[in-house]
């Protein structure tokens, strides 16, 4: 069985397709990835990922369930790590929650990819060196920061599939948290074509 690059690199001229974002089919990642039709707050995992605004200092949305849930304790923390730029990550505990872990990014405003990318990497980059195992993602931007919806869910499906691939050992399980309907219908259209989950 070939590797998801391997099968890349010998089939790509001949599949005539450009794109490393291309949707190719990749079963052998397919058990590693969920999805979570609801409040991201409630998952009993390793880590969850807050879209934070740079003052670290809560906010609206899913940032001010995460700091409802977490109680007092998450702002403190937060309050010592001088903020975050937008594309970075950093972690904390998760206090009241579930969680053990809350890995906060802060997204850009607007459809800017590189950023968003970034968002996504810089998480799963924290999260293998903490050796966190499951991770959920909200849909970074897509609510007030106004990243459209589709574009973003390909930024975040590509980025993920690709440190997937390059970390084969690091995280067992991603799960996309789907707060709206509207995003449940784009990632089902989505993860068939970049995973293979029917
Ligand atoms: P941003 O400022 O990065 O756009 P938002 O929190 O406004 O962040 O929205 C990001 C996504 O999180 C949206 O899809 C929104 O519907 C969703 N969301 C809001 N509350 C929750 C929650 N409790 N759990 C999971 N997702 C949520």
């Amino acid at each position: 069985i070939l590797t998801w690059p391997e099968f890349w690199n010998k089939n790509k001229s001949r599949i005539g397709v450009t794109s490393e974002e291309v949707e190719i089919v990749d079963k052998s990642l397919a058990n590693k990835i969920s999805i979570w039709e609801g409040d991201i707050t409630k998952l009993d995992i390793d880590a969850i990922v807050n879209a934070a605004n740079s003052s670290l200092m809560g906010g609206g949305g899913v940032d001010g369930a995460i700091h409802r849930g977490a109680g007092g304790y998450l702002k403190q923390e937060c309050a010592t790590l001088g903020g975050c730029d937008v594309g970075e990550a950093k972690i904390t505990g998760a206090y009241m929650l579930p969680a053990k872990y809350v890995i906060h990014t802060v997204g850009p405003q607007g459809e800017k990819p590189e950023k968003l990318q970034r968002c996504y990497e810089n998480s799963l980059n924290v999260a293998k060196q903490n050796g966190v195992r499951t991770i959920a993602f909200p849909c970074i931007s897509t609510g007030i920061y106004g990243y459209p919806q589709k574009p973003a869910a390909r930024v975040a499906l590509s980025t993920v599939k690709k440190f997937l691939l390059a970390n084969p050992d690091s995280i067992d399980r991603v799960i996309f948290c789907l707060f709206l309907k509207s995003d449940q219908e784009i990632y089902e259209d989505l993860l068939q074509k970049y995973f293979g989950l029917e």
